[in-house]
């Protein structure tokens, strides 16, 4: 994509300046220069400056300056009005949002009108909703001999300063994940966007101001991860780290983490199985197989990367996979009729690239993928091997790029044993018409999520996180407000004074 190809609105923001949000004023990065690339042109859309260290620091204070001031005392109707006018905003604006994400993300202008017009609004009016429903308890402790002697309360209580950090991939639905939960819990939020991709956390930041959200409540540094992101992992002034990227970072978060003890939800890998039986429609099935394999370019943490087909059909099901995937449009992502836009930058594109020659070496079968990609751009054609070892590297761990690996089974548990020998555990899907089949096998799949003839629903009612290496807690629904809550037991004595 060229930049003349965005909207005057997507480029004047793209083009202007992108400091950070501290304590509700605008504050140029001290720290150093960060092109941003557009993956489709190679060219640079635009430089931000990063934070220092020191910056962060004051980011931080003005956070916990929010909590003891006007967004701590704000009431919780005002909080859930606020989340419903941001929500409302991003709604506004989604178009220049999906715009500015396919700008610096490469991914499709539909797929990313999908997250910033769809998921990402939802999201926010979906916490919006919790703010005036967050109760405690009333009970009766038992304390000494005499019941009637106390009563016991619980409150919730926000669990104070958020530092949330997430990777480049739809990055106006990981902020719905993490900003939306956390302000409606009433914590004050620094964020970091990945410096690959965090010209959308720069608008969201704009509108948090437009919406009217209270000084400190929101505040976004950029930086990298290796400097900002870790000094947020192991700042003591940071109560709680939400995090969303690989399952390396995760654990040197939760390792730098530990001089405060601070919370942790981790949102990390996964290798997500799709799982088809002989009663379903081959050709459809293997047309959505692909969509949720190469969605985003494959740069999707519930991609379907392996696809375990019964023996029955399996020979049909490739032919039908290969023809599919032979005919996807590979190019401009701006164009409507394109498939998949390019690879994020170079060094995905590497490393993709790796796994599709480790998987030749290792005597996997390739059925397409080799056909030529335009010159200019990350870009990657989708790759789908068959006769693949559970053991080949391209089975075994996270590409995030275009890449199947079909596995043909006979042996229902054979197979579950396959899919769970893994360590992680994301997502899923199942596809049958016995209904029997799929809740036996949905039981057995280790993992947070799994579909029955669907892959990958993300709604903001259905929780959503990893099993084993994939992640600590949840996020969506209810279950990702409780991770931005502490609870307090409170025991008041109502009889006899001692
Ligand atoms: P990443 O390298 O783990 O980066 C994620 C974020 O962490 C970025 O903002 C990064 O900063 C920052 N970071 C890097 N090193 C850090 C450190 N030592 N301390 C604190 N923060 C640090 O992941 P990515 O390559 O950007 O994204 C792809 C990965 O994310 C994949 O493995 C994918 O599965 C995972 N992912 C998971 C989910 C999910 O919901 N489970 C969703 C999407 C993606 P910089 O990049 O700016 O340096
Ligand atoms: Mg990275």
């Amino acid at each position: 994509m060229t930049a003349h190809a965005l909207s005057p609105q997507a480029r004047e923001f793209i083009e202007g300046d992108h400091h950070l949000l501290i304590g509700g004023e605008w504050v140029r990065g001290r720290g150093a220069d960060i092109p941003i690339e557009n993956p489709a042109s190679e060219t640079v859309l635009t430089t931000i400056r990063a934070a220092s260290t020191e910056q962060l620091d004051h980011a931080v204070a003005a956070a916990r300056a929010a909590l003891n001031g006007l967004w701590g005392r704000m009431n919780v109707r005002d909080r859930g009005l606020l989340l419903n006018r941001f929500s409302a905003l991003i709604e506004r604006d989604a178009g220049i949002i999906a715009e500015i994400m396919t700008a610096e993300l490469g991914q499709t202008l539909a797929s990313s009108r999908g997250v910033a017009g769809s998921l990402s609004p939802a999201l926010f009016r979906y916490y919006a909703g919790w703010t005036d429903k967050i109760t405690g308890e009333a009970f009766d402790p038992i304390v000494g001999a005499d019941v009637q002697q106390f009563m016991g309360l619980t409150i919730r209580e926000p669990i104070g300063v958020v530092g949330a950090i997430i990777p480049w991939n739809a990055s106006p639905g990981m902020m719905g994940l993490k900003l939306a939960p956390s302000l409606a819990a009433g914590c004050a939020v620094v964020l970091k966007p990945a410096e690959l991709a965090p010209l959308c956390a720069s608008y969201f930041a704009r509108l948090w101001q437009e919406a009217g959200g209270p000084p400190g409540s929101l505040n976004v540094v950029h930086g990298h991860g290796a400097t900002i992101g870790a000094a947020m992992a192991s700042h003591d002034g940071i109560d709680k780290i939400t995090f969303t990227g690989s399952t390396a970072v995760g654990k040197a978060i939760v390792v730098a983490a530990a001089g405060n003890l601070k919370k942790v939800t981790l949102e990390l890998g996964g290798k997500s199985p799709f799982i088809v039986f002989p009663d379903v429609d081959v050709e459809a099935v293997a047309r959505t197989a692909a969509s949720w394999c190469f969605v985003a370019s494959g740069q999707a943490c519930i991609a379907a990367t392996r696809v375990f087909v019964h023996a029955d059909i399996h020979d049909r099901f490739v032919e039908a996979l290969g023809n599919h995937t032979r005919n996807l449009i590979v190019g401009d992502p701006t164009e409507p009729s394109t498939n998949l836009g390019p690879l994020v930058s170079a060094a995905q594109k590497q490393r993709v690239a790796g796994y599709i020659a480790s998987a030749k070496a290792e005597g996997a079968r390739m059925v397409c993928g080799d056909e030529p990609v335009p010159a200019v751009g990350h870009y990657v054609r989708p790759a789908v091997f068959t006769e693949v070892d559970p053991a080949m590297r391209i089975a075994r761990e996270e590409i995030f790029g275009p890449v199947m690996s079909v596995i043909r089974f006979d042996d229902e548990q054979r197979m579950l044993d396959t899919v769970n020998d893994t360590p992680f555990g994301l997502s899923g899907s199942v596809w049958t018409r016995d209904l029997e089949r799929a809740l036996r096998v949905a039981r057995r799949i280790d993992a947070g999520q799994i579909g029955v003839n669907v892959h990958g629903p993300m709604s903001p009612q259905t929780p959503f996180g990893g099993n084993k290496q994939s992640g600590w807690g949840r996020e969506f629904a209810r279950n990702g407000l409780e991770e931005f809550l502490k609870i307090k037991a409170i025991t008041i004595r109502i009889g006899d004074r001692p």
